[in-house]
């Protein structure tokens, strides 16, 4: 093992990069970036620095390089994988100071912007034009753009419209050695290998975004929403398979079960149809002929597959409405259960209903209520798995059903994370869906990047010392969901 680094030795040269106001060594204003998300992964970084250019970034991740001192991109913190957790023994890289649009050209259809920049403002800032940037996280007025790349972050809308990796054209990266290179640019389909394609999901393992050309799309010309409420799970599963099956791609189409919509309830009185054991939201956009024509289609899909209540939001106002018992729904289960786990898996479409029923016979043999929230269009659970901390073993058999849940949807040809990365918190959950021999090409991927294992170490791929540990649960709600700054989809 080589020796440990001083860092003490390192902060006057940060300091001659970063300026004084740019490298943090207090120990209690280190503290406030223990976390990102997922509170209970915590640890205290051994510096922290704010550069406010890529040469800044560069120059701080070259003097890591030289003395193998581990560095930990961190966007906003709003992950939920833990995948910006620091390092005692590194330095945690904020990006929180590169925060400017660099560019709005909307003959090409394209914004440049630097990582810090938040996702609701590449859209903010393309608006007046009629554009907008399609991913978009529910965490998009907080969380930034560099971390929607490392995570390929996704959303609501992206059944129709796609994950991040479908939007970037081009990026700026300091690779691990410091240097600054271009991948891809402002043309459609650079040659050779896709490296854009390699970066955008590899959760700061590969080096440092620090500029990002994205795509803009023109703002459809109608938006048409409704909710539609069935006795059951199944009923609405069917609609969905119905709606898909006809060839038609909603914006949106997302599913919140009976326990769900009790938790919204408590919260922010949505007032969805009393009695739904479930409902569906489905958004249809376009040009006005085309969506006016696929809503009454999906109107008659819902009603065949037994929808006992359907309603349409005619004004912005009214699909806010709708809208808001789902967006609150996960903040929303603090009202009906002191603690709970956030899952994220993914499966294919036409294995939902199958691992929907399992996960409610989990539910009923452990004792654990499970509710589920999720984006029905693209197979993406997000299970909240509830339970009383007070309860002694509670806690132990909630993280147990929502490991069971993973094992579920890697059965049924999923995978352990939908949009909210691997980071450390599922990293131990690789080998369920990977070999040995998969783990180790994807190992000889990153040394190739990063030889000496200084980017982000320990995080997406499992090592013996993290799989050692068992991780915790969620046992509060997100500061940020408290704050009423973001919402949990
Ligand atoms: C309330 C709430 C709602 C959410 N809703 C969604 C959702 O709907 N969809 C979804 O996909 N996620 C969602 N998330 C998760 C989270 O917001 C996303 O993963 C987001 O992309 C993280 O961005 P960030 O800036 O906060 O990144 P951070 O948490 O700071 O970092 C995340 C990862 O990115 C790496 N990273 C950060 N910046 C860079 C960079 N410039 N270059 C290279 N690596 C970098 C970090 O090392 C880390 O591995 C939600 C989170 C919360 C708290």
């Amino acid at each position: 093992m080589s020796a440990p680094v001083d860092l003490g030795a390192l902060v006057p040269h940060l300091r001659a990069v970063c300026g004084d106001d740019g490298v943090i060594t207090d120990a209690a204003r280190r503290r406030t970036y223990e976390s990102d998300g997922i509170t209970y992964h915590a640890a205290v970084p051994g510096v922290v620095v704010l550069p406010t250019t890529a040469e800044q970034v560069a120059a701080v991740v070259r003097l890591c390089a030289e003395r193998g001192v581990p560095f930990v991109p961190r966007g906003s913190g709003t992950g939920l994988s833990a995948g910006a957790l620091p390092r005692p023994d590194g330095v945690l890289i904020v990006t929180s100071r590169m925060r400017r649009i660099l560019e709005v050209d909307i003959d090409a259809q394209r914004a440049v912007v630097e990582p810090g920049v938040f996702n609701l403002d590449v859209t903010r800032a393309a608006a007046p034009h009629g554009y907008y940037y399609a991913p978009d996280p529910s965490s998009q007025q907080v969380c930034s753009v560099g971390g929607n790349i490392a995570e390929n972050s996704g959303g609501a809308h992206c059944l129709k419209y796609g994950f991040t990796v479908n939007h970037v054209l081009g990026l700026e990266v300091v690779t691990p050695q410091g240097e600054i290179v271009e991948l891809g640019g402002k043309a459609a389909d650079a040659p050779g290998y896709d490296l854009i394609g390699a970066f955008i999901g590899s959760e700061g393992t590969l080096g440092i975004a620090t500029k990002i050309t994205v795509r803009l799309l023109r703002a459809p010309e109608k938006v048409s929403t409704m909710l539609a409420a069935f006795d059951s799970m199944d009923a609405g599963g069917q609609a969905v398979s119905a709606i898909i099956g006809a060839g038609m791609l909603p914006a949106a189409i997302e599913m919140m079960d009976a326990l769900a919509i009790e938790a919204a309830e408590a919260a922010v009185r949505c007032d969805y149809p009393e009695g739904a054991g479930a409902v569906l939201i489905v958004e249809l956009d376009g040009s006005a002929h085309d969506v006016d024509a696929q809503f009454d289609a999906v109107t008659a899909l819902c009603r065949r597959a037994g929808a006992f209540e359907i309603r349409t939001a005619s004004d912005a106002a009214e699909r806010a409405r709708i809208w808001k018992g789902r967006k609150s729904a996960f903040a929303a289960v603090g009202r009906i259960s002191p603690a709970y786990i956030v899952q994220d898996g993914v499966v294919p479409r036409t294995a939902l209903p199958e691992v929907l029923a399992r996960i409610a016979e989990l539910s009923a043999r452990s004792g654990i209520r499970v509710a589920n929230v999720f984006h029905a269009g693209d197979g993406n659970l997000h299970p909240l798995v509830l339970f009383d901390d007070a309860d002694p073993g509670a806690a132990e058999r909630a993280a147990e059903v929502s490991g069971a849940i993973l094992d579920l949807c890697v059965e049924a040809g999923g995978s352990i994370t939908g949009e909210h990365g691997v980071g450390v918190d599922k990293a131990c959950h690789m080998p369920e869906m990977f070999t040995p021999a998969d783990l180790e090409t994807m190992d000889r991927f990153r040394r190739a990047f990063d030889p000496d294992g200084i980017a982000n170490p320990e995080k997406l791929l499992p090592t013996p010392r993290l799989c050692g540990e068992r991780p915790g649960v969620r046992t509060q709600e997100h500061p940020l969901v408290a704050s009423g700054e973001a919402e949990l989809f």
